[in-house]
Formats: C-alpha cells, structure tokens, sequence
C-alpha cells in the first residue's frame, strides 16, 4: 500500500481477499504497508487489487515454480557436463560456445563442422540425430546413425556433444550417446519427454518455446528437477512475434530476467532465433553483454549443401568475426572462456 493509504482502504484490501476465501496479513512500516495474502493465487489474480485505492504494487512472491527458483539458492548454479575427467563447466564466471552444423548429415560433414567449431572456441559440439521438423517432407535426421557420428566425432576432436532428444521413448538412447540431452522448442511443454531427461542422471538444455512465456519455460524447468535432475540449462531461442523478417525474435531480456528469477545457467541461439546468417554475429554480441552464460551456434562446413538450416549456418568470415566476439567480450563482463574442469 502507499505510505498514506488510510485504514479504509487497507481495511478494503483484506476484505476482498477474505471474500474469496484467502488470508490476509497486514504489516505496517515506517514508510509502507504490506498486506500478505495466503491462499489461491488465481482467485487473487482476479481480485484486481492493483485498481484499488492506495494500493501501490501487487507482486507475486511465491513463484509457482520452486527447485529452479533463485530463491532457493543465493547464488546461481554451474552445470558441469560431461564425464569426470573432462568436464566442462557452463555458468556464472565462465563462458560457453557450443557450436555444429543444425543436422547430423554425415560423418564428413560433422567432422567438419566440429573442426570449424573447435577453431571458434567451441568446447562442444551440437548437431541434432533426431529432427523435429516443421514439415513431414524435410530431411528427419538420422536417427541413431546419427548419434554413432556424434561419438565418434567426439573421439576425433575432443568436443562433448549435446544433442536434441524428441521422443520420451528415445531418451535412453540418446542419453547413452549425448553428454547433455537437447529439449527442443517444440517439445518444451512435453511433459513425459521433461520427466524422461529429469531421470537420467545426464544435464538437460531446455530450449524456451517459440509461445512460451518466461514463467512457463521455468515451470517447464521444474519438471526436470522433480524428477531430482537440477543440471538444467536454460537455451533462449527467440519467440514468436509479428516480425516476419526473422524465424523468430530473440528476447534479450529473457536473458538477465531469467538468471534473476532462476539459478540455472541461461545460454543462448542466436542461429535458430534469427534464422538468418548476417544477423546471428550482432545477436551473439547481444547475448554476451545482456550477461548469457554461453552461445550455441549453427556451423555448417558447406552451408550452401545444408540439408537443413543452411541460411543460418556460419562458416567463413562471419565465423571468425564470432570467434573474435567470443574471445573479446566474455571477459569484459567477468568472464573467462570454459576451462576443461579435470577432476582427479
Ligand atoms: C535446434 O536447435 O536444432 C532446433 C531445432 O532448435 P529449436 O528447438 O530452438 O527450434
Ligand atoms: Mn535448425
């Protein structure tokens, strides 16, 4: 309440919450009042409070979700992926790239892609086996295939792999290839497929739907660490907006607004935000300052051949440009690039 709301209106206040069956606690300070309200959230929400006179602010305190929540923990959280003995970590301090072609094609192509991402700082590589595709006529990936040329690409250049599982059926197989198991935009509200990731024991990136509001996107979160999986890593990939000249519209300030409300690691997709090459380096820049805890970028060694994604992918001049993004800006805002955490 305002500093000189009157009893009246205090009084008014707890009325309407008592009316709907909720509790109301009054507190007075030297310079406000507070009125605590216990009970349905929804029934309040319709209450209006915030039209009422001397009312000054209605702020939902409790979040709906709670284990992902940052009030639980005071300080953010790093997710270590990968075994013991190399292990990289992604979160407040460090700095993460992960970056591959959008579709494992073959072994060629991903060998490729992961070279070009190792030499743009990339300390992981991405690369999907199973594709959720828009259109049942595109190119559906290479299912399990695809994942034996992720483990050996892994073997050949040292780059973990994250890689999108689609299927709660298909989660142990992928789990038994994957270092971080990819929840695609699509799938963020699929809640059998959150469940199967959060019992796997393997860190989970939960990419933030196109219609997904940032609340929902962390009770999409909370799912995974009900299932005891708090090595949960937050991808904002743009949202759906009236804006056609882009796939999508990265929301920069899900970026801070998300490590706020949250302790989880919030990485960024310019590539799948943006859908366009020339747009992908300025929004990685973006990412960065607005305080990401790491990129994930589309390389591709042949973008033109691309069997998917191609207008999206880097591989040239644009990829140095992001190398030289990665390496200059992280520190700039408190961040080394992602050491190695080799646990003896
Ligand atoms: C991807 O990263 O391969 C992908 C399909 O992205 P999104 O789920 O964000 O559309
Ligand atoms: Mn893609």
């Amino acid at each position: 309440m305002s500093a000189d709301a009157s009893q009246e209106q205090v009084d008014a206040v707890v009325d309407r919450v008592e009316s709907v069956g909720g509790q109301a606690f009054v507190s007075r300070g030297v310079v406000r009042t507070i009125v605590g309200l216990v009970g349905d959230a929804d029934r309040f929400h319709e209450l209006n409070l915030h039209t009422l006179p001397g009312v000054t602010e209605v702020i939902r305190v409790s979040a709906p979700y709670k284990l992902v929540s940052r009030r639980l923990h005071d300080s953010r959280s790093v997710v270590l992926v990968g075994p013991p003995e190399r292990q990289i970590p992604i979160g407040p301090g460090t700095f993460t790239l992960i970056a591959g072609p959008c579709a494992v094609e073959s072994a060629e192509q991903t060998l490729g892609a992961a070279r070009l991402a190792a030499a743009a700082g990339a300390t992981m590589l991405r690369g999907g086996a199973f594709k959720p595709r828009t259109s049942p006529y595109a190119f559906q990936g290479l299912g399990e295939d695809g994942l034996k040329i992720l483990a050996d690409v892994r073997e050949a250049t040292g780059l973990l792999v994250v890689t999108e599982v689609v299927e709660a059926g298909d989660v142990e197989l992928v789990a038994s290839y994957a270092d971080m198991l990819q929840v695609g935009a699509r799938n963020m509200q699929n809640f059998a497929l959150l469940e199967g990731v959060g019992s796997t024991g393997k860190p989970v990136m939960l990419k933030r739907g196109v219609q997904s509001t940032v609340e929902e996107w962390l009770l999409a979160a909370e799912y995974v660490a009900q299932r005891g999986n708090l090595d949960i890593v937050l991808c904002e990939r743009g949202i759906r907006t009236f804006e056609p000249s882009t796939s999508s519209t990265l929301d920069v300030s899900a970026i801070p607004l998300a490590q706020q409300l949250s302790h989880l690691p919030v990485i960024v997709d310019p590539s799948h935000a943006c859908g366009r090459r020339e747009l992908v380096v300025p929004l990685a820049r973006a990412a960065i300052a607005a305080g990401a805890d790491g990129l994930m970028v589309d390389v591709h060694p042949e973008p033109e051949y691309a069997l998917v994604d191609g207008q999206q992918a880097l591989a040239g001049a644009d990829l140095r440009e992001l190398a030289a993004a990665v390496r200059q800006l992280p520190p700039m805002f408190g961040r080394c690039p992602a050491a190695v955490v080799a646990q003896s």
